[in-house]
Formats: structure tokens, C-alpha cells, sequence
């Protein structure tokens, strides 16, 4: 008889998001002539830049003929993308990669949440609290222990480090759901600790096209030492408009290793290609040519426009709030924006207040994980007149 992997029976089901959609379908099932706004949205509403769609479109024509047609693509990334990721988001940053630390995928949740098969599970892990869902879903699925490092106002969102040495660690910067930055002596405290107890900082940086402060690094390894400690996640999704397109890739650099029960030093370079060689057979050709046309001149102007036009938004929010006595996290370098809530309102508490007093939707904090209570999440993906709306209603109620 089949048997699932009792892990599974550990992990909550997706009940963040789908009760948010519950309660919104009650609400406008008892309300139908009642418009609810969505500030809530953790997807991209802009359409994608024309450099990227005419990318598309001539690499979809070069299938149409036998000489140019594609087959199963190189399974860690055509070399005109590895290249151009290469020299666009890291040498300008000072940071020199080889081509064979690049592995182009179809989404930094599939890496992020992949990463761990080449993990043993008696790692101890240690997870930013609230954090993306992944993180800590993925590694209960493994079986692994995992230790939460509480981010809150008193400790300006910046993790401590775990109560007993942790073997793997994770962190997101610009972070989702806070929108809060690491600086760099702060980026470096945790090299070090990782450096010092031999663990691996997997670091995801999904955001990095929102940072908008000079003093923010842009990649873990700005920080000294950070080859031999890290694996950095990045994404096209937030940084393009690529949620539906997919296109993401991983950084694992050739000094990192990870220690075998033999003793012997095993390179998680060569571990992770043979990972991806076993279970993914590349991302699309077409998808890769749409990628590296981001990098084009045009391209870097169209994706810049979209996204200053959502951290207007940002900046629309989280002014409004402010100005409505909120106290307001993040928005500055990511698009999320993390209030406190009212009084000792809890997170669905306030939910369903914004829903049932101004027809608007959030996300609830507690839903990223217990340091997230009294929170609330509002994401700067929607559409400037409907943010504008939204903050509009939001200033009645408050
Ligand atoms: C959106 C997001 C990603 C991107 O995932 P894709 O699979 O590349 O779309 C990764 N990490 C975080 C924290 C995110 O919010």
C-alpha cells in the first residue's frame, strides 16, 4: 500500500490566502453593489516591457524554422543570459562571478524551495520570523527543525542570531512581507556568523530591483567573505513583470562546500548542478531571450518606469497612512509596507475592519508567521488609481 511522507502531515495547509479570498467572497456575496480594492496583491498588474514581448516574439519566430529552432535548453541557462546576468547585476557592484556559478530556473520558489534536497535533514535551521511561506513550509516537508528569529520594531527587524549554532540560515533582503533592509555591517555580522560556524546562508534577494537607498547592498556577496557562506536567489518576477512568464536564477559560488558523514568537503556547486540536471531540464528559450532583453538598454528603462511607478505607489501609501497616525515599516526599498495595527487590534481584526468599514483588502501579518501578529501587509502592485482610491477610504476610517 502507498504510504505519503509523514512530513507532509506537519506542514498547515495554504490558509493564509485562501481565507482571505473566503472572507472577501462573503463580503461581496452580502454586499454585490459594494466595490472591494485589493492592496493585498503579492503579483504584478503592469504589462511587461516591449523589449521583453519583441524578445519573445523574434525567439518564438526561430522556432517556426528548422535552423533556428530550440530543443531542450542547457539545464543551468543559455550563456547570452548567464552573460548578461554576469555583467548587469553584479560586476557594476563589484562583484566578479564565473558563468558556472549562474543556474538559470523557472522561479526563485522553486530554488528556494528545491535547495533543501541537496541538505541533509538533520540541519538545524534558522528562519526570519515573519518570512516567506517557503521557507519554513519546505523545510518541515524535509522533516528539518527549525528555529524563528523574531523580527519586530524593537529590534528594527533585524534577526538575532539563533540560540544554538544554526546549520542553515535564511534571509530575504529587501524583505517580503516587511519591506525592511539588512545594511551592510549588518549583512556582514551574519557572514561572519556563518563563516565562524560553518553554515550556509541562503540568501534571497527577489526584491533588489526596489532598493532605492545608496547605503542597501544589492547582493550578499558586496559583503566580504560571503562566497564561502552563501547562495543568493534572484528573480525576474518582481524585477520584470516575469510572475507568469518565469524566469529566475541562483548564484552558488565554486568556494562553498558542505561536509559529507565521510569528512570530505563536498562542493554545493557541483551538487546543486547535479540536482538540476536530475529534476529540471531548463527554462524556455523564448522565456531566456524575453530575460536577457531586460538587460538592453530599453529594456533596463521600461522595467525601471514600472517599477518607480509602483513605489509611487508605495510612497502614496504609506504617506497616507502616516498621515492617518499609522505607524508605517518598509515601502522605501521594497513594495510592501508593514503597519502596526491600531490599538491592540490582531492582524484579522483589522482585516476585517478595512474589509467591512472601507471595502479594502490587506494581507494579515500573523499569516507570515507569529511575529506578525499585529501587523498588516499592504503590497504597492496595484493600479495607481485604485491605490489612490483605497488610501482615500483608508482615511475615512481611520
Ligand atoms: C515573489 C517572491 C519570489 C519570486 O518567486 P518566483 O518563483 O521567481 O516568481 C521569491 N522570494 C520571495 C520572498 C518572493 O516574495
Amino acid at each position: 500500500m502507498v504510504k505519503i511522507n509523514e512530513h507532509y502531515a506537519n506542514i498547515g495547509n495554504n490558509y493564509l490566502f485562501s481565507e482571505v479570498a473566503r472572507r472577501v467572497r462573503e463580503y461581496k456575496a452580502a454586499h454585490p453593489a459594494e466595490r472591494v480594492i485589493s492592496l493585498g496583491i503579492g503579483d504584478v498588474t503592469r504589462e511587461i516591457a516591449p523589449a521583453v514581448i519583441e524578445a519573445i516574439e523574434k525567439a518564438t519566430r526561430e522556432m517556426s524554422s528548422p535552423a533556428t529552432m530550440r530543443g531542450y535548453p542547457p539545464e543551468a541557462g543559455y550563456d547570452f543570459l548567464v552573460e548578461a546576468i554576469i555583467e548587469h547585476d553584479f560586476h557594476p557592484r563589484g562583484v566578479r562571478l564565473e558563468a558556472d556559478e549562474i543556474f538559470v530556473s523557472d522561479g526563485a520558489k522553486s530554488d528556494t524551495g528545491n535547495i533543501g534536497d541537496i541538505l541533509g535533514q538533520d540541519n538545524l535551521v534558522a528562519i526570519t520570523d515573519p518570512a516567506y511561506p517557503v521557507y519554513v513550509d519546505t523545510n518541515k516537508m524535509a522533516g528539518r527543525q527549525v528555529e524563528l528569529l523574531p523580527c519586530h520594531p524593537a529590534n528594527s527587524f533585524a534577526p538575532p542570531f539563533p540560540s544554538c549554532p544554526a546549520d542553515v540560515i535564511y534571509l530575504c533582503y529587501p524583505n517580503n512581507p516587511t519591506g525592511t533592509t539588512l545594511s551592510a555591517s549588518q549583512l556582514k555580522t551574519w557572514v561572519d556568523y556563518a563563516i565562524e560556524h560553518r553554515s550556509l546562508i541562503l540568501f534571497d534577494a527577489a526584491y533588489e530591483a526596489f532598493i532605492s537607498e545608496p547605503d542597501v547592498p544589492h547582493s550578499i556577496y558586496e559583503v566580504e567573505g560571503a562566497r564561502r557562506v552563501a547562495i543568493e536567489f534572484r528573480s525576474f518576477s518582481k524585477t520584470a513583470g516575469f510572475t507568469g512568464l518565469r524566469c529566475a536564477y541562483a548564484v552558488v559560488p565554486k568556494e562553498l562546500t558542505a561536509i559529507a558523514s565521510t569528512g570530505e568537503e563536498i562542493s554545493l556547486n557541483a551538487l546543486w548542478r547535479r540536482h538540476q540536471a536530475t529534476k529540471f531540464n531548463g527554462t524556455a528559450y523564448i522565456i531566456q531571450r524575453g530575460a536577457a532583453a531586460v538587460y538592453s538598454p530599453d529594456g533596463q528603462q521600461q522595467i525601471r518606469a514600472v517599477i518607480d511607478y509602483y513605489m509611487q505607489n508605495a510612497r502614496i501609501i504609506k504617506e497616507s497612512l502616516e498621515r492617518a497616525g499609522l505607524t508605517v515599516h518598509g515601502g522605501i526599498n521594497a513594495p510592501y509596507l508593514w503597519v502596526k495595527t491600531p490599538g491592540s487590534l490582531t492582524s484579522w481584526e483589522f482585516f476585517d475592519r478595512l474589509l467591512n468599514e472601507a471595502r479594502v483588502v490587506g494581507t494579515p501579518g500573523s499569516g507570515f508567521g507569529k511575529s506578525g501578529e499585529g501587523f498588516f501587509r499592504f503590497t504597492a502592485f496595484g493600479k495607481r488609481e485604485e491605490t489612490l482610491e483605497a488610501v482615500e477610504r483608508l482615511k475615512g476610517l481611520l
